[in-house]
């Protein structure tokens, strides 16, 4: 079987404003083969627990690890595509997350949230906070079941140097505040780099203070696309990643912290994800190498494209019933593991 390796303009669309998130996560490339080898999904596991839409290309911010805002070419499918698309995802999904670039830079989005919302999705949404504020915000919060933001420093000179974005903390903090005020579950990703890596504890600290925070996601730096010009400056091993992470873990819940805290790692991620990038492009992450394309909306409709996907919905349910474990439980579970 033929495969074409995506270039790294292409696999811009596999970025957000969390490179930290799921589809950042990795740094390979990404094959654009219509897979036909993927096997069909027996009929009670066809559902998909969460999809994840990059809706558009276009940020507001210019993070030196991120070459999406580089991109001279911005990429989203049309509201009426939009539309018809999250109709789809209604009938295959329970979660869809709205992702970018930054997803509020869409004009269309209120509408795109209300829709998915009155479809009975669960939604979520992940912003690197610059427009979270005022109408916007009043207007979007009521259908939001879950927000995504991005903490990368215990303080402004620390967040901010990471983001390459004076003023980025006090955003986030703002953006924080607001999400927990409203009572809406915020899920922070911080991106473990060699910037932050002595600055974790003082983030748990900060989460601490709000009680909407459900969770706190660490990711490991990796270079993706031309974000691998900084690679030096960001880069730690694997290694390094997973012991500061599981010392966190430890350290958060020794301080009776409420939020849990998950480190994703690759195979996590396998067999478990579903993207779709700002052109339509439909991912998944086979249970062995790099993510796959199945196809691509509105070309091929969402159901099809489903079919083929790589998912197993009891692995996704089990990875998160495992995050959402209490923190003795967790402790428990631990122990059993490594006993
Ligand atoms: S916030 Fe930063 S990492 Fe996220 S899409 Fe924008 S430039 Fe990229």
């Amino acid at each position: 079987m033929k495969t074409k390796s995506f270039s790294k303009q292409s696999s811009a669309f596999m970025s957000s404003h969390t490179t930290c998130a799921p589809a950042h996560s990795h740094t390979r490339r990404f094959s654009s083969t219509f897979d036909k080898t993927a096997p069909s999904l027996p009929t009670h596991n066809r559902r998909i627990k969460k999809i994840h839409w990059n809706v558009l290309t276009a940020c507001n911010m210019s993070c030196s690890f991120c070459y999406l805002w580089r991109y001279p070419k911005q990429f989203a499918l049309s509201t009426n595509h939009g539309r018809q698309l999250i109709k789809e995802i209604s009938r295959q999904a329970d979660w869809i997350t709205f992702g970018g670039g930054d997803p509020l830079m869409r004009p269309d989005l209120p509408e795109l949230v209300a829709l998915a919302k009155n479809l009975g999705l669960k939604v979520d949404l992940q912003t690197n906070g610059l427009l979270l504020k005022g109408h916007l915000f009043e207007t979007i919060a009521p259908n939001l079941d879950r927000i995504g933001l991005s903490l990368d420093g215990d303080e402004a000179t620390c967040h901010d140097m990471v983001r390459s974005y004076p003023g980025n903390f006090d955003q986030v903090q703002a953006a924080l505040h607001l999400c927990d005020q409203a009572k809406i579950p915020i899920v922070v990703r911080t991106m473990v780099c060699k910037l932050n890596l002595s600055r974790l504890s003082g983030i748990s600290t900060i989460l601490a203070r709000y009680k909407s925070v459900l969770k706190w996601s660490l990711r490991q730096f990796v270079p993706l696309g031309r974000g691998a010009d900084h690679a030096s400056e960001y880069s730690i091993s694997k290694s390094v990643f997973v012991k500061e992470s599981t010392r966190l873990q430890n350290e958060c819940s020794s301080n009776f912290f409420t939020f849990n805290v998950s480190i994703v790692s690759k195979d996590e991620m396998q067999q478990c994800y579903c993207l779709i990038t700002p052109d339509g492009r439909i991912y998944a992450h086979p249970s062995q190498g790099d993510y796959q394309c199945t196809g691509k909306f509105p070309e091929m409709s969402l159901s099809d494209l489903l079919v083929k996907l790589p998912y197993d919905r009891k692995k996704r349910d089990l990875r998160d019933s495992f995050t959402s474990l209490s923190k003795t439980s967790r402790a428990n579970y631990a122990r059993t593991a490594s006993e």
